[in-house]
């Protein structure tokens, strides 16, 4: 949803709140679309400072559904997330949001959806996991190694040690 901050500069220091409705139900982010299962709308307070500049406070909630990185099984990931910025506006809109991955600011107009989706891709934590211990799935038969056991040769080879073991390999060849 568009917000019109042109109507906040009539008057100074007098804020202005919204409830606003996040439209999308998944975020595409680096390739990957999370789908959003649960969300409430946008607490938005905007206080216009003078000399278009204004003070934007949003409060964000929204849960997305992220793979586990280690088992792919969807994780509830909750975004409880508290933006506090001043927009200095002018008639070159770019400067207000360059450094945001996506615009949300285009000339007046405050684009919410586009300032959540930056918010969720700034908070997006590195690593989710369903539980601290997971243990993932069996790389050679993908079994998930949280509900059950497989009977693949679980001992991982690390990899300076299978140079090693090469090398012995080779040279026992040779003799
Ligand atoms: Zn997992
Ligand atoms: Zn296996």
């Amino acid at each position: 949803m568009q917000i019109c901050l042109s109507e906040l500069f009539n008057h100074i220091d007098e804020p202005k709140t919204f409830e606003v409705s996040v439209e999308f139900d998944s975020v595409k982010m680096l390739g990957e679309t999370y789908p959003v299962t649960e969300k409430s709308p946008v607490a938005l307070k905007l206080t216009h400072l003078g000399k278009k500049k204004i003070q934007m406070n949003a409060e964000i909630q929204m849960t997305l559904e992220i793979p586990c990185g280690r088992c792919l099984e969807p994780v509830s990931v909750p975004f409880v997330i508290s933006v506090d910025e001043q927009l200095e506006l002018s008639d070159t809109p770019e400067q207000a949001t360059e450094d945001s991955d996506e615009p949300y600011i285009d000339g007046y107009q405050l684009d919410v959806d586009a300032l959540v989706r930056n918010e969720l891709f700034v908070h997006m934590p590195l690593r989710v996991l369903c539980k601290e211990d997971c243990k993932g799935i069996c790389k050679r038969c993908g079994t998930n190694l949280n509900l059950g056991t497989c009977d693949c040769d679980a001992t991982e080879l690390d990899p300076r040690m299978a140079a090693i073991l090469d090398i012995f390999g080779s040279a026992n060849k040779q003799h």
